[in-house]
């Protein structure tokens, strides 16, 4: 391809397809509309389907080293503090899988990608650039931004929309659908480690209440401890970072078991986030264009795969464009027609966990006698479909 790939959004996962397409020898310009990368959202937890994508891309030292790799997931019930189930990670799950299970601030790890992005010539990422306008043409994709903003965008081969859950790309450029509120909000908080009893600092935490459950897993290399309360409720902005009211979000945890309260009590902000759907199924490539991403599928955090699906897809978009001999445009159908079924079904999976999560009384009972029957390795082989997933060879082309 003569012109470089346009990139819309720097996100995790433009940033990730940035640097997969510059291995395959392709030119890059990635638009993004924020002045600087800050460092929105909290954690996200990183299983072996991503780390092996970051691994190929030179990336999981310096991601694993401002990240933890947790012992195990603990789940507990919400009625009454009780062990529900304990999901072997750590060595067992890096030995099943070849490569870590990792958790990690979603800022610290879209700075290694930017470093990685900046220190990659082939790549350039212009700030402060909203994509507003796009012209498909035969032989290339232009995209503007409104007059007055600092930077115009330019001319590419094709036009990836990694632009988040509320995409542009997706809606004015391929008509597709806005992203659908699924009437569940994420509370989200950080706090220094030592305010936390060691042992939460070895493991992720998931408890599972009626019309909620409770996240909490260390990042920063163990300095910092994120929390995240997902609830059900009718509250919808586009915003990563919306101030959220404390004593609401205590009063709705009132009844759960005080180790549960206390964690919950340790943050004195909280931010929340609306939690939205887009069908994986929709179209995600038609001519020079494609979608990447959670603008392509974003899903409910119950799996903890939106940006590990992002990042996958940013291998196999490479992989797709680097084949020989193909089209652009068939290369972006070529990668959708891989990826689209097995998002779909991490999607499936994802809405299943919020169902069987949030149950209430009598039947989270039936729900938790199987968890507890449940040996270690059941646990670990219900993920091995997502888990065990193996990026393509890049820089193959
Ligand atoms: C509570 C919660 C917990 C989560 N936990 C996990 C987890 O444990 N594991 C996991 O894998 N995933 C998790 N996720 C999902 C994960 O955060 C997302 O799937 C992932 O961040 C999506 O990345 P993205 O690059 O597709 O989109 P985004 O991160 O949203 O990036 C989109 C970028 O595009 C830019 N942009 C938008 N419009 C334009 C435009 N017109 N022009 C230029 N730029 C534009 C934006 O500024 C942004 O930088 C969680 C999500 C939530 C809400």
């Amino acid at each position: 391809m003569d012109l470089p790939v346009l990139v819309c959004g720097a996100g995790i996962g433009g940033l990730t397809a940035a640097l997969a397409l510059a291995r395959t020898r392709c030119r890059v310009v990635v638009l993004e509309r924020a002045d600087q990368l800050a460092e929105v959202g909290a954690g996200l937890q990183l299983s072996p389907n991503a780390t092996h994508v970051l691994a190929d891309l030179g990336l999981l030292e310096p991601v694993r080293a401002l990240a933890c790799e947790p012992e195990a997931i603990r789940i507990r019930s919400a009625r009454d503090g009780s062990d529900l189930a304990r999901v072997p990670l750590g060595a067992t799950i890096k030995a099943r899988h070849g490569a870590p299970y990792l958790v990690v601030h979603r800022g610290d790890l879209q700075r290694v990608l930017a470093d990685a992005v900046h220190a990659t010539p082939a790549i350039d990422l212009r700030l402060g650039t909203v994509l507003t306008e796009v012209d498909v043409g035969e032989s290339s994709v232009s995209g503007r931004s409104p007059a007055g903003l600092r930077q115009v965008s330019g001319t590419g081969s094709a036009l990836i929309g990694a632009d988040g859950v509320r995409s542009f790309v997706r809606q004015s450029v391929l008509g597709g659908p806005p992203a659908r509120f699924s009437g569940r909000t994420a509370y989200r908080a950080t706090v220094p480690a030592d305010l936390v009893p060691g042992a939460l600092l070895r493991e992720t935490g998931l408890w599972l209440g009626r019309n909620a459950h409770l996240v909490h897993y260390p990042v920063r290399s163990g300095k910092e401890f994120n929390i995240v309360a997902l609830v059900e409720e009718d509250w919808n902005e586009d915003d990563w970072s919306a101030p959220a009211s404390r004593p609401d979000l205590l009063a709705r945890f009132a009844g759960w078991p005080s180790e549960a309260r206390e964690l919950l009590d340790l943050p004195d902000h909280w931010l929340k986030w609306a939690l939205c759907a887009v069908d994986a199924g929709t179209p995600w490539a038609s001519g020079r264009t494609a979608l990447l991403g959670d603008a392509a599928h974003a899903m409910l955090p119950f799996a903890a795969q939106g940006a590990a699906m992002a990042i996958e897809d940013a291998a196999v978009l490479a992989n797709c464009l680097a084949e020989k001999g193909k089209s652009v445009t068939d290369a972006l159908l070529s990668y959708q027609s891989r990826r689209q079924a097995r998002v779909a079904r991490v999607q499936r999976t994802a809405a299943e966990n919020a169902r069987i999560y949030h149950l209430g009384w009598p039947v989270c009972l039936a729900r938790d006698a199987v968890l507890k029957r449940k040996s270690p390795e059941a646990l670990l082989a219900r993920f091995d479909w997502i888990y065990g997933w193996r990026p393509p060879r890049l820089g193959n082309a």
